[in-house]
Formats: C-alpha cells, structure tokens, sequence
C-alpha cells in the first residue's frame, strides 16, 4: 500500500485527481474525507494544504505527494523529486512599481521586499549578494507596495495580469516552478515497486498527450511517398482494403504537424482520412 498526498483544495487538486484517474487510479470520491482507499490500485489518498505536503513526504505520514515545485524549494525538507508533471506551471517573481526605473538587482539593496516565499528569496538575494529587508506575509502580497507596506515584491506569476492590475512589472524571474511527484527518500521496496508502477502508468498518459492517431486510405503505390511524408515515426500500418489496389494506413501523428501532414496526405492521393483521440502509447 503506498500513500500518496494530493491538495485538498486549490489550484493543484483537480489536475493531481485528473491524472490519477487518467492512469486508472480512482481518487475523487470523498474531498471531504482527510484519507480515502482507491479501489482499484493499492494506494491511499491524503488530501492535504499544499503547504503540509513537503513535511508529511520527508516525515512518511505520505510515501509520495503531488505539490508545486516552489513549495517544494521553500519548504527545504528533504524529499525526492520523483517526477515533473508538466502542470501547475508558474514562476517566482520579482516585482517592483511600473514607475521605478529598473537597471539590474542591486536596486533592490535596502529595500523592503514582502513575501510567502522568504527562504527562496532569501537564497536567491544571497547568491546576488543584495541585503534587502524581506517581510514575510502570507497573502494578499500584491497589494503590499500600494499600501506602503513594502517596495516591491516576490511572489506567484503565471499571466502576469494580477501584477498588471496592481501597477507593478516583473523585473527578475528567480524561479520556474510546476507539480512535481515528490517521494520519502526511503521507501520499502514493495511501496518503490507500486511507485513504479504508478509512473509507467503516468509517463504512458503524458507520451499520448498532443497525439492522434489517423487512419487513411491510399492506393498501392502512394505508399513510398506517405512514408517520405511521415518520417521520424516507426513504419506506420498498412493494411489491404477489400477494394483492389488500395490500403488503409495508420499512424500516430503529433498534433502540432497534424493539418500540414493531412494536407501533403491529400495531394498524393489519401481519402477517407479519420483522426481519432489517443489516450495511452505504451511502448
Ligand atoms: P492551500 O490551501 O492548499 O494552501 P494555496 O492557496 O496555498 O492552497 P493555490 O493557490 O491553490 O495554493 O496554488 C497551489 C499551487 O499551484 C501553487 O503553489 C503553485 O505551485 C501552483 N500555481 C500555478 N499557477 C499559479 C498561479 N497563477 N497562482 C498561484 N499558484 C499557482
Ligand atoms: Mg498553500
């Protein structure tokens, strides 16, 4: 049985219970319920703040969690960096009034700095070698330099459009963060052996994310011309059709190249083209 910790609430949950089940782990039932079985891969689910996530992993109250990397470096406890999840992007970031003219980050020496994110800042102003005053307070931070509570601030961008809002820039981006798998760095071998587990399973969703899986037909000898078309992939399928002289070909093709090669597809002949979703390649 392995634990997993997961946010309760907030930005994170839905996304951490999304890709659970996409990897058929059920996960959703009971938000109102700290800890809940899934039913069908043995594991538990702990829902927590996402502040708590970082402890509970380095304490083993959870074998593994689902948090952002930002509190992961915040927290500094000691925990493994299983695997990134692509989701939750944002940065960490340096603020300061649109008005102040901005050269460089000693302009930030002797001022005062309010933030949730003080051991990251910290780390990051002794690295630059700037003494600064930094005040930690736990929300509302953008509002703080219009309120005179500070100068500038570090804190949570992902648009830019809250900064916007309240009359600030960005001016340095110290760290880019997103959900991350954390892991207790001593797991059993039974609990490393479900964690695996649970990774293929997770890797074999992200491989199939932007995919499509086309399937069109051809006459015989367009083939050689459709794989010049489609290259970088292994030989895609061909399969005769009941009609003389044609095939049906099929092949996972990346989303991003999907129109240009259906339309080079089209000009050496291909019909009937079908794209299909694809929800798991596993190799
Ligand atoms: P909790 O109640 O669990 O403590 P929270 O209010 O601290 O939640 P959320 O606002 O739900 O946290 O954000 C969770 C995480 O989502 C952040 O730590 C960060 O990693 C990520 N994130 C991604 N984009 C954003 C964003 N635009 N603003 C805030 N967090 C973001
Ligand atoms: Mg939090």
């Amino acid at each position: 049985m392995l634990r997993i910790a997961i946010q309760a609430k907030g930005r994170l949950n839905e996304e951490s219970i999304e890709l659970l089940a996409e990897a058929g782990v059920s996960a959703e039932e009971s938000k109102r319920k700290l800890l809940t079985r899934c039913n069908d891969f043995p594991m538990e689910v702990l829902y927590l703040r996402d502040d708590d996530i970082p402890q509970a992993v380095s304490m083993g109250v959870a074998d593994i969690g689902i948090v952002g990397l930002n509190e992961v470096e915040e927290k500094e406890f000691d925990v493994e960096i299983a695997h990134k999840l692509g989701f939750g992007k944002c940065r960490l970031s340096l603020a300061v009034p649109k008005t102040e003219e901005y050269v460089d980050v000693n302009y930030f020496n002797g001022k005062r700095i309010a933030t949730s994110y003080p051991v990251i800042l910290s780390r990051f102003f002794k690295e630059k070698g700037i003494t600064a005053e930094i005040h930690e307070i736990a929300g509302s931070v953008e509002i703080a330099p219009s309120v005179g509570m500070a100068d500038a601030i570090f804190d949570i961008v992902s648009s830019g459009s809250t900064l916007v809002t309240n009359g600030l820039k960005e001016v340095e981006k110290v760290l880019f963060s997103e959900a991350v798998m954390i892991a207790n760095k001593s797991l059993s071998d039974e609990k490393k052996k479900i964690l695996d587990q649970l990774l293929f399973r997770i890797e074999a969703v992200e491989r199939s994310r932007g995919m499509k899986y086309v399937l069109l037909n051809l006459p015989h000898e367009k083939i050689d011309e459709a794989i010049r078309i489609l290259p970088g992939m292994k030989s895609p399928t061909i399969l005769p059709l009941a009609q003389e002289g044609w095939s049906s070909i099929h092949v996972v093709i990346n989303e991003r190249e999907l129109w240009d090669k259906i339309e080079q597809l089209k000009a050496i002949g291909a019909e009937d083209i079908l794209v299909l979703s694809l929800e798991k390649m596993i190799l």
